[in-house]
């Protein structure tokens, strides 16, 4: 998915402002890659005409490209069509009592787990595991395995044939034994079937649970919307987890479940080991689903942080090869303030990956406005002045030797030569470099 996202937003690399045409094609593209990353078509429809709606007549501000732009509006309308924030999730009751459905395979023993874990862990809570999974005596050691694993209690009985009866004694249990949660693992079959709901709807009348999750696994895809429309006109639940995230499950399935059930998906899961267990952040997930690094906090920053009048007298100087050792302190200035330099870089797509092994320091700034700062202003508004005598001073005064002064001034030379270039190029790169 991530792929086909990024070569839709090539459509609009390069542009200098969102139109109706770069709009369309856009949205075309994105909608083909939610079509194949399992997201029902018309869902994937009224998504991507909400993006247009939200696109058209937008203001590309001077520092942003419309791609970035279109990235930022389709992951707002991603992590808002997900549920905005991350849901509540009732742990309440004494017990608390936790549900667990879905299919078999799905995750569910594998969940109960991870989830006692957590709230043990995360919650100080004292949970109670229930082994409710009769029709596989494995299911109960597999279950026993896991509790072992976390120092969790597990309530199980080898010999019974009523789920419904465990539940209810599990609860018993639980009390007696001032345990505050109670998570029961149901048995699932390999497609829905009257028997399995039947038991799961029984245990839910039984128990009356505080919770009732439904587990899904997110590779499933489209199978997983139809799943979860069955479970959830049975059950009525009240969340969703989504479990084998790992690999590279893009998470459409998340996308088509939260739209047609409108149940709020409550964690993530991926991973076998009991601690990869997270809540559903709707922000996380809509930046997994476009794959493309965190392009939301850098346009957003650059929004909050580029004036665009000083951007349009700086792009006028760099034309005309009068930038000047004053506009580029303001430059590493406004990067600065932007935040850290390496984290910037790693928000850029496809150079946070490259990013990874390079050490860059925001400390080899400090050097070269140490020398700009020992510069007169007459100095940093004409370079041409800066004769030998003055390098002296200027070293003198930021504590450099003359051969570093030297150094940087030739660095200058060749960054104004390549900006003077780049400016000759057509719009969107070098204007992209600097705000402009
Ligand atoms: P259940 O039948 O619904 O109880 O499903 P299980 O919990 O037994 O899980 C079925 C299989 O999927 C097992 O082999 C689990 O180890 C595996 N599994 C469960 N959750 C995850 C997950 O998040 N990631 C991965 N990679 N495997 C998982
Ligand atoms: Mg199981």
């Amino acid at each position: 998915l991530s792929e086909k996202l990024e070569s839709a937003f090539k459509n609009l690399k390069g542009e200098a402002r969102i139109n109706d045409l770069n709009i369309a094609n856009t949205v075309k593209d994105i909608r083909r890659a939610l079509v194949d990353a399992d997201v029902n078509y018309k869902i994937a429809k009224e998504f991507t005409d909400r993006v247009k709606d939200k696109a058209t007549g937008q203001k590309v501000l001077n520092a942003i490209s419309p791609g970035q732009l279109m990235v930022k509006i389709v992951q707002d309308e991603l992590t808002e069509l997900m549920g905005g924030t991350e849901a509540d999730f009732n742990i309440t009751g004494n017990p608390a009592v936790i549900l667990i459905a879905g299919l078999q395979g799905s995750g569910k023993t594998t969940f109960t787990g991870k989830l006692a874990n957590y709230l043990k862990t995360k919650k100080g809570k004292s949970p109670l595991v229930v082994a409710a999974d009769i029709y596989r005596p494995a299911a109960i050691d597999q279950l026993t395995i896991l509790a072992e694993q976390i120092g969790v209690d597990i309530y199980a009985e080898r010999e019974s044939n009523d789920a419904v009866a465990i539940a209810r004694n599990a609860i018993k249990e639980a009390k007696s034994k001032n345990k505050n949660v109670v998570i029961i693992d149901t048995a699932g079959r390999l497609a829905v079937d009257e028997v399995m709901m039947t038991e799961v709807a029984n245990i839910k009348a039984a128990v009356n649970p505080t919770e009732i999750l439904f587990v899904v696994d997110s590779m499933t895809g489209q199978d997983a919307v139809n799943t979860a429309k069955t479970f959830n006109d049975r059950l009525d639940f009240n969340g969703v987890v989504l479990t084998k995230l790992d690999g590279d499950t893009r998470g459409g399935a998340a996308l088509s479940i939260k739209y047609t059930v409108n149940k709020p998906i409550k964690f993530m899961s991926s991973g076998e080991k009991m601690d990869t267990l997270d809540v559903f952040y709707p922000d996380r997930m809509a930046q997994r689903i476009l794959g493309m690094g965190d392009i939301t906090s850098l346009v957003e920053k650059a929004q909050a942080q580029y004036d665009e009048e000083q951007a349009k007298k700086l792009e006028k100087k760099i034309r005309k090869n009068q930038f000047d050792f004053q506009d580029f302190l303001d430059q590493l200035q406004q990067i600065k303030k932007m935040g850290n330099l390496k984290d910037l870089m790693g928000m850029i797509p496809g150079v946070g990956k490259a990013m990874k092994d390079i050490d860059v320091d925001d400390n080899s700034f400090k050097g070269i406005e140490a020398m700009i700062h020992s510069m007169t202003p007459a100095e940093r508004g004409n370079p041409d002045l800066i004769d030998q005598q003055r390098k002296l001073r200027i070293a003198k005064g930021s504590g450099k030797d003359i051969n570093e002064i030297n150094a940087f001034m030739k660095q200058f030379e060749q960054m104004k030569k390549m900006m003077g270039m780049m400016n000759k190029m057509p719009m969107g790169m070098g204007g992209r470099m600097m705000p402009g």
